[in-house]
C-alpha cells in the first residue's frame, strides 16, 4: 500500500502520482513547500499542493520559456527571471554564451535552498558566475527597474499569494520599463482548459503593451490539463521573423528550430483566447 498524492487542478478533477518518499515538507513564509520522491515523475518539487517541477519533465517548460525569447532577441545579454526558484530556467538561458548576467529574483530562498538540495539536474547552475540569485519580491524588483533588461522571463507560480501581482497590467507596464528599447518578455500564462479567461485577460493585456504579442503551447505532462502555454510580448522583435542563421545548435531535448516556429500554431479553441 503506497503513499499516493493528487492535485486537484479543479474541483472535481486531478492527477495522482504514487509517492516513494517525502523528503522535506515545511510551510515557509510564503507556501506550503513539499519535496518528494515519485515512482514516475523522479523528485518533485510541490508548493501549495500544486506540482512545479519534476525531474522527468521539466525540461519541456524549461527550454520552451527560456530559448523561444532568446533566440528571437538578436543579442541578448542581461535576462532576468522572476520566480524560477528551481533554477531551471537559468540553466536553459546560460546555454546562450551571449548572455553575460542573469538575475533570478525569487521571492521565497527556501525554493532555492531546497531545489540545489533535491534537484541538481535542474538547479546545478545558480551557482555559476555570469547568475545572481536574490531572494526578494518580484513586483518590486520590476518596479525598481529601468531599461536594465535585453530580457524577461516571468516563472512564477499561479495567481495566487505571493504571484497575484504578477499576472495584473500594471505588472506588465512595469516590465515594459524594466526592458531596454527592443526587449524581449514571456510569461508563463498556464492552461486553457482551466485558465482560458486567465489567458485571454493576461493577452489582452499585454497586447496594449506590446506591439508584437503572441501565444505559443508546450506539452507538459505533469501540469494541468497537460497543454501549457506561454505569452510573449516584445516591443520590436517578432518571434516569427527570426533570421535563419541567428539559430546555432544547442543541447535540448524538446526545443527545436522546427518547434520555435510550430508552437506558434493553436488549436481553434486556444486561438480564440487571443482575438
Ligand atoms: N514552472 C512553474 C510554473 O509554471 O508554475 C513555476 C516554478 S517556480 C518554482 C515558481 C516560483 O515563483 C516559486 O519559487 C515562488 O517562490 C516564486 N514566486 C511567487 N511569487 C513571487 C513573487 N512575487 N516574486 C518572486 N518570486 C515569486
Amino acid at each position: 500500500m503506497g503513499l499516493w498524492f493528487t492535485e486537484k487542478q479543479t474541483d472535481n478533477f486531478g492527477i495522482t502520482a504514487k509517492i516513494e518518499q517525502t523528503y522535506h515538507t515545511e510551510k515557509t513564509n510564503f507556501q506550503k513547500l513539499d519535496m518528494v520522491e515519485t515512482a514516475e515523475w523522479g523528485n518533485m518539487l510541490l508548493l501549495d499542493d500544486m506540482v512545479m517541477t519534476t525531474e522527468k519533465d521539466e525540461f519541456v517548460y524549461h527550454e520552451m520559456v527560456a530559448h523561444v525569447p532568446l533566440f528571437t532577441h538578436p543579442n541578448p545579454k542581461e535576462v532576468l527571471v522572476v520566480g524560477g526558484g528551481d533554477g531551471g530556467v537559468i540553466r536553459e538561458i546560460l546555454k546562450h554564451a551571449s548572455v553575460t548576467k542573469a538575475v533570478l529574483v525569487d521571492i521565497d530562498g527556501k525554493v532555492i535552498e531546497y531545489s540545489k538540495k533535491y534537484l541538481p539536474s535542474i538547479a546545478g547552475k545558480l551557482d555559476d558566475p555570469r547568475v545572481e540569485v536574490r531572494v526578494a519580491d518580484g513586483f518590486m524588483h520590476i518596479a525598481e527597474s529601468e531599461k536594465a533588461y535585453d530580457v524577461i522571463l516571468v516563472d512564477s507560480t499561479e495567481p495566487v499569494g505571493p504571484a497575484v501581482n504578477l499576472f495584473t497590467k500594471g505588472f506588465y507596464a512595469g516590465i515594459s520599463r524594466a526592458l531596454k528599447d527592443d526587449g524581449i518578455f514571456v510569461a508563463q500564462t498556464d492552461n486553457p482548459w482551466f485558465k482560458a479567461e486567465l489567458i485571454r485577460q493576461v493577452y489582452a493585456d499585454v497586447k496594449e503593451i506590446f506591439p508584437v504579442t503572441r501565444l505559443y503551447t508546450a506539452n507538459i505532462p505533469t501540469y494541468p490539463s497537460g497543454l501549457w502555454t506561454f505569452t510573449i510580448g516584445s516591443k520590436i522583435h517578432d518571434p516569427l521573423k527570426v533570421k535563419e542563421d541567428r539559430f546555432f545548435e544547442i543541447d535540448t531535448k524538446y526545443y527545436t528550430k522546427q518547434l520555435h516556429h510550430a508552437c506558434f500554431v493553436l488549436p481553434k479553441f486556444v486561438e480564440d483566447l487571443t482575438v
